[in-house]
């Protein structure tokens, strides 16, 4: 992980948090720095990255996003 670098494209254009270096920083509902954009997967999950985590993770980035919309 440690010769991993974040996207510049992506990083240039949303400067969002991260932690532990690469990993974006999200919260409880997989939103990250910047609201309305959310993040699952091995991108937001430095401590544990498997196809579990990174598809529950998924789903409830998904789940936030829509809510999101309807409130
Ligand atoms: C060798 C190995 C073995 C593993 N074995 C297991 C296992 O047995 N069980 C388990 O649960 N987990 C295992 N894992 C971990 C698991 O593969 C990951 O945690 C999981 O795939 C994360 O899913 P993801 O969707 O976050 O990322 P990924 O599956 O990596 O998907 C990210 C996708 O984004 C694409 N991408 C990247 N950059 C860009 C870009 N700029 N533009 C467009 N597309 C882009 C990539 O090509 C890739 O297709 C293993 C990992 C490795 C490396």
């Amino acid at each position: 992980m440690a010769l991993l670098k974040p996207f510049k494209p992506l990083d240039d254009k949303f400067p969002l948090e991260r932690q532990l270096g690469i990993a974006l920083k999200v919260d409880e509902r997989r939103e990250t720095s910047m609201p309305g954009i959310y993040a699952a997967g091995d991108l937001a999950n430095p401590l544990m990255p498997s196809v579990t985590t990174a598809s529950s993770h998924g789903a409830m980035a998904g789940i936030f996003a829509q809510q999101s919309m309807l409130v």
